[in-house]
């Protein structure tokens, strides 16, 4: 596949097998946990066809060599694990709860250490003596947006490897290792598999020890996807561009009426030009994604009832798929309690916009 194909063109055709006469023009799950010696596969553990489809495609799409795992949370441990004992990680104050609980649970261990920053204010991010900076942007689910290449170069000039969670952009809309970074991170969970159907996570990175040492770790720690998970999500992948392309104008469409709305006091969107997050995800990404969140002035309770009041909405944790869902994030006790309680996550899906608005529209006027 030559590099100058448009990424909804590789999505489309990455990953396939030769074109040579009787050949399928797909990848197939290969259901199989070994395999006949003298080749380099050798074990179910070490190596999938499906996985190595999934993983040409989303390397191709994020300038790099992708490793699959099991999960995100998977994929992240991996590329925790890289950081030496005693080790530094900077991490941002607001990014995916589970990310940050790991990291908490591992310093508590003395595995190592986390200093957390508001990410996106970039003067105030403390690297001395990181050994890993871990970003998130956009973060879940306060939408903040860091300044990705300025952070990277101010890492590495401290030593430290950039890890970046590019999940909530997808490699469609944001390519951190063009922007500086040293790993990319997908849940690929979400958009990426895109239909809410199968748990699996992805790294990505051009450097080759880098790519090496993580892949080792799904080899020794073991948190492999399965086969039919790979095969779920390179399908899924097929049509992200389309998916992403509805989604993300039914995601501005509503931000645009959220804001006129009298019971919501603040829309996160970085497509809103006001938006704190604006010039620099105009800067750095090609869309600002599907990921939305309003407050309702800090009425926790109203906000519960419109999570709970949607009929064609799904109340639901979990974002990326075609259909839309919506939560209140400070439902779970492992939030960061600095989310606001009133502040309802919405993952709009590719719905006809005026259905979604009209259900959002009553359940809020109901709460
Ligand atoms: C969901 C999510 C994860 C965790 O991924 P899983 O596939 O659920 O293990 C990590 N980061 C972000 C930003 C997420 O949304």
């Amino acid at each position: 596949m030559t590099a100058e194909l448009d990424p909804s063109t590789v999505v489309v055709h990455a990953g396939r097998p030769e074109r040579v006469p009787n050949a399928p023009v797909g990848p197939s799950p290969v259901f199989s946990s070994t395999y006949v010696a003298g080749g380099d596969r050798g074990y179910g553990r070490f190596g999938n066809e499906a996985w190595s489809a999934l993983e040409d495609t989303l390397g191709q799409l994020e300038g790099g060599r992708a490793v699959s795992f099991a999960s995100g949370m998977a994929a992240a441990a991996a590329v925790i694990d890289l950081v030496p004992i005693g080790g530094r990680v900077v991490a941002p104050q607001h990014a995916y709860s589970g990310v940050l609980a790991l990291l908490d649970q591992q310093a508590a261990t003395g595995r190592l250490s986390v200093v957390r920053a508001d990410i996106a204010d970039t003067e105030s991010v403390d690297l001395t003596d990181a050994n890993m900076l871990w970003i998130e942007s956009p973060t879940n689910p306060a939408m903040e947006v860091a300044d990705i290449p300025v952070l990277a170069a101010a890492a590495h000039d401290a030593g430290a490897t950039v890890v970046v969670d590019n999940t909530f952009a997808t490699p469609l809309l944001q390519q951190p290792l063009r922007l500086g970074a040293d790993v990319v991170m997908h849940s690929a969970t979400k958009f990426i598999a895109g239909h809410s159907d199968v748990i699996l996570g992805a790294v990505v990175t051009a450097d080759d020890d880098l790519w090496s040492a993580i892949e080792l770790r799904r080899r020794s720690l073991g948190a492999i996807p399965g086969s039919m998970d790979a095969w779920l999500a390179l399908r899924g992948l097929r049509t992200l561009a389309l998916r992403l392309d509805r989604a993300q104008s039914n995601a501005a469409y509503l931000a645009d009426r959220l804001r006129e709305h009298p019971r919501v006091s603040r829309v996160r969107y970085p497509g809103l030009p006001d938006d704190p997050g604006h010039a620099r995800a105009e800067a750095q990404m090609s869309g600002f994604g599907a990921i939305l969140a309003i407050e309702l002035g800090g009425d926790a309770a109203a906000a519960q009832k419109v999570c709970e009041s949607t009929n064609l909405w799904v109340h639901a944790t979990s974002l990326g798929g075609v259909e839309s869902l919506l939560e209140r994030r400070r439902r779970w006790p492992m939030e960061v309690p600095t989310i606001p309680e009133d502040l309802i996550r919405l993952s709009v899906g590719i719905e006809h916009p005026e259905d979604l608005w009209n259900d959002l529209e009553q359940a809020l006027n109901a709460s």
